[in-house]
């Protein structure tokens, strides 16, 4: 994939972003970057420099039109192939003023420079080899990064981690492909004599090694977007409240005629390490009115697929039916959740006591719904396996349910915090447990390369089950042909993920996603 499959015209944009700021970036590139800049750009002395200048060096001086001096800038030249789109590059440094900005653009574009389209500059890295498709994906994210994490998750996949990863795999199968073809033809030279021994392992090493990236998929996009959290509760509990207070900043109508938060909103906020993306829903209640159901159905839909549930409860009133209800459908998601005592501010009716006993409860009718049962291990609460488990698959129902529950569960009670979604009071505690809990397991803070987006799980996907037909044409004793069909569509899907299969629509597609600028 290179540069002949697109045009190689000049274009600029404003590469930073457009507000009020200490600096600007006008970035122009393309063969007349360089001629362009130099029609404009003028040192103290009035001298023209640019066509001369080497590569890698800043200038100092000023932008002028029409005998005017726009602006005071510091410029850049990048010379191809050296710079990130491998095109000759200016970069203009002017003040960060949304007009100065804009007039300096205008004085480049009418020098025949083309405004750029989003992505264009990341898209050109690409296309001029410099950098492949994950890696392109992965500037995206650096942009959009949500947390130190998320952050370090794209530098891995921008120095090309995962893009070596995928590579080595694909080398491997179309090696072993290519000697099967090779074999198929010319028999005398290449012997397929006991390579149905040598391939065994080598598939079962391609497979694990697919299995372990396709499951990192999830970690990925919780890290990427933020962990998936609803926020449920009875209605006036102070959900919308809390939503704000974790905010900062009022975004949800907050008032005081019960269910009047219909319909849900999603945020992402940071509380220290932790990134979360709040889906505020409808308060939960035995609803009457249409409406209002169809934001409790909403409510439990979105607890359904969340990865942690923030149970807000009213502490200045008594539990009551509504909370037995929410606590039972909290227990068979089976999600991770936290309990907040909200209103701290006022005298308390609703403590910890009342909380633990609604759990038990809630706990036990939950558990004769499911078939399992309560029991303490290791000071935890944990669901076991109901019945009709086979022994198996009994072992891993446990562990999952002990990691469920072990965010859910501070030794052997349910993790209850005091807030007041009012004053903001129990908010640095909040944000210690969640920390603490995700420190603790549910997302695996470590160094493995992450697939983050949808579109390289999907490959992944395909490609690993190109390479369960291989293992079904072994098993069958298929003729040596079918094994070569997957492995190449397995390697077809795999250089999707890098872009060394892609074509054009794909690409399109993926840099249109992209930011003005970039
Ligand atoms: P929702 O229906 O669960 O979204 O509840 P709202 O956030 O709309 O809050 C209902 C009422 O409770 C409002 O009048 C809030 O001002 C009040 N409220 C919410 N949180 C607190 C709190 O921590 N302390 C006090 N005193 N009032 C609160």
């Amino acid at each position: 994939m290179t540069a002949q499959i697109y045009e190689s015209d000049t274009i600029a944009a404003i590469s930073t972003a457009v507000s009020e700021s200490g600096i600007g970036i006008i970035r122009v590139s393309g063969p007349g970057a360089i001629p362009a800049a130099d029609q404009i750009f003028r040192t103290k002395s009035g001298r023209a420099v640019l066509k001369e200048a080497p590569t890698h060096t800043i200038h100092y001086g000023f932008i002028e039109q029409d005998g005017h001096r726009i602006d005071e800038v510091l410029l850049s030249v990048l010379r191809a192939p050296r710079s990130f789109t491998r095109e000759d590059t200016v970069e203009i440094n002017c003040h960060g003023g949304i007009y100065a900005m804009h007039r300096v653009l205008e004085a480049v574009l009418a020098q025949g420079v083309r405004a750029a389209e989003p992505g264009e500059f990341t898209r050109r890295a690409f296309l001029n080899g410099r950098i492949d498709l994950s890696e392109a994906e992965a500037v995206m994210d650096v942009i959009r990064a949500s947390s130190e994490k998320a952050l370090s998750c794209s530098m891995d996949l921008l120095t090309g981690r995962l893009r070596r990863l995928i590579e080595g795999m694909r080398g491997e199968i179309l090696h072993q492909a290519a000697y099967i073809e090779a074999a198929l033809d010319d028999p005398e030279h290449y012997d397929l004599d006991g390579f149905e021994d040598q391939l065994r392992p080598m598939l079962a090493d391609w497979e694990s090694r697919m299995d372990r990236l396709i499951r990192t998929a999830d970690h990925g996009r919780q890290i990427r977007e933020g962990i998936q959290t609803v926020i449920l509760g009875r209605p006036n509990a102070g959900k919308s409240s809390l939503m704000n207070q974790l905010l900062g900043e009022e975004r949800a109508i907050v008032t005081e005629v019960e269910g009047t938060t219909r319909d849900t909103i999603s945020e992402t906020i940071h509380l220290g390490e932790v990134s979360l993306k709040i889906i505020d829903t409808a308060g939960i209640r035995t609803a009457t009115d249409p409406v209002e159901q169809i934001g409790v159905e909403r409510a439990l839909q979105a607890a359904g697929s969340a990865d942690l549930i923030l149970y807000v409860v009213d502490s200045s009133a008594p539990l009551d039916e509504n909370d037995s209800q929410i606590l039972s459908s909290i227990l068979e998601i089976g999600c991770p959740y936290l309990i907040l005592l909200n209103k701290s501010d006022l005298e308390a009716v609703t403590g910890e006591g009342q909380i633990e006993e609604l759990v038990r409860k809630a706990g036990r009718q939950a558990d004769g719904d499911a078939g399992g049962c309560v029991s303490e291990i290791d000071g935890l609460s944990v669901m076991s396996a109901p019945e009709d488990v086979t022994k198996d698959n009994a072992a891993t129902t446990l562990d999952t349910n002990i990691q469920r529950m072990n965010g859910s569960v501070c030794r052997g009670k349910p993790c209850v915090v005091a807030v007041s979604a009012l004053d903001g009071n129990g908010m640095d505690e909040l944000t210690r447990r969640l920390e603490e809990m995700f420190a603790q397991g549910q997302i695996s803070y470590n160094d493995e390369v992450m697939i983050t987006h949808e579109r390289q799980k999907l490959c992944l996907v395909r490609a690993r089950e190109a390479l369960g037909r291989v293992q079904e044409s072994l098993d069958n004793g298929m003729p040596e042909d079918f094994l070569t069909i997957d492995m190449s569509d397995c390697c077809r899907e795999l250089g999707l993920i890098t872009g060394e299969t892609a074509d054009e629509d794909l690409i399109r597609e993926i840099f249109e996603s992209f930011c003005m600028g970039k």
